[in-house]
């Protein structure tokens, strides 16, 4: 960055996208740098299910909230929510009347807030505080004090959610909002709490052959397209070019002590990695 002064004597600020499209694929590609700065680099980013933990109630709410409490003592942790059934009675509800894909983000943004207002309270006698997207920057202050902080994971595309490949159910929903947080601030572990041991060759409820899959790179489970997923596809493309979180964990919070090995290192579950 350097400052030039023009004939007529007024300062310019150089800088090396100046006069640039911001299209120009090698410029693009230079823009890459050697190691991206992680604000919080200690931070697990957990994502409790909405349909596959909060919709089951206390039975499966409970126990793993009794997890997190536990595991605040050693780990800084970040919860955040899934919208679960709600949403999808919303969606339907939403495609009926014809509604475009933004609007049906802003109801699934809504739910997910919804999930996010129960699990801070039932967190609140062991420090848990509803933030909200704003408040991200807030965090180290969060930490520092004890707090568990929950957040709807719904990220906030809102009215603006790009439309879908096919259909119109919005393509970034809460497993990439909470990918997408955990990427923004360096955190050391992004982990989707689900009712499934992780991820098979099909959805387990359908098939009985469905072959679990405890380890996979994300360009080869992109590659494979596979029929169903227990994740986004719009995460799995977000992780296959993200720069900080190289791992997605997904685990069984129906069963204990899961949420405990993956925050000690250990896979548990499933983990989608990015090569390289
Ligand atoms: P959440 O509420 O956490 O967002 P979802 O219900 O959206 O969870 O997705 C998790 C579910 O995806 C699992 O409970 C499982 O039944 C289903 N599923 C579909 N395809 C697969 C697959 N290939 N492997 C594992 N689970 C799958
Ligand atoms: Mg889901």
């Amino acid at each position: 960055m350097s400052l030039v002064r023009d004939l007529s004597g007024r300062l310019h600020i150089e800088t090396p996208l100046m006069a640039e499209s911001l299209m120009d694929k090698a410029l693009m590609a230079s823009t890459e740098t050697s190691q991206v700065f992680r604000p919080l680099p200690n931070l697990n980013v957990i994502k409790l299910g909405g349909q596959s933990i909060i919709d089951r109630g206390r039975v499966a709410l409970l126990p793993i909230l009794e997890e997190i409490v536990a595991a605040r003592a050693e780990y800084e942790m970040l919860v955040v929510t899934g919208g679960g059934t709600r949403s999808r009675h919303a969606y339907a509800i939403a495609l009926d009347l014809g509604m475009p894909t933004g609007v049906l983000a802003k109801l699934g943004d809504s739910i997910s807030e919804q999930n996010a207002l129960m699990v801070s309270l039932l967190l609140a006698p062991h420090g848990g505080v509803k933030i909200g997207h704003d408040d991200v920057l807030k965090l180290p202050s969060y930490m520092a004090m004890g707090v568990i902080p929950v957040m709807h994971a719904m990220p906030p595309y809102g009215l603006w959610e790009e439309p879908a490949e096919s259909g119109r159910i919005p393509p970034h929903r809460t497993d990439a909002g909470a990918f997408l947080t955990a990427e923004v601030v360096g955190a050391r572990r992004c982990v989707l709490v689900k009712d499934e041991r992780g991820l098979f060759t099909a959805d387990p409820k359908k098939n009985p052959k469905a072959e679990f899959i405890s380890e996979i790179a994300v360009d080869e489970l992109l590659a494979r397209d596979l029929d169903d997923l227990p994740v986004e596809r719009s995460m799995l493309t977000a992780l296959a070019r993200a720069d900080s979180v190289r791992e997605v964990f997904l685990i069984n919070g129906l069963e204990r002590g899961n949420l405990a090995r993956v925050l000690a290192g250990e896979n548990p579950g499933t983990r989608i990695y990015r090569k390289g």
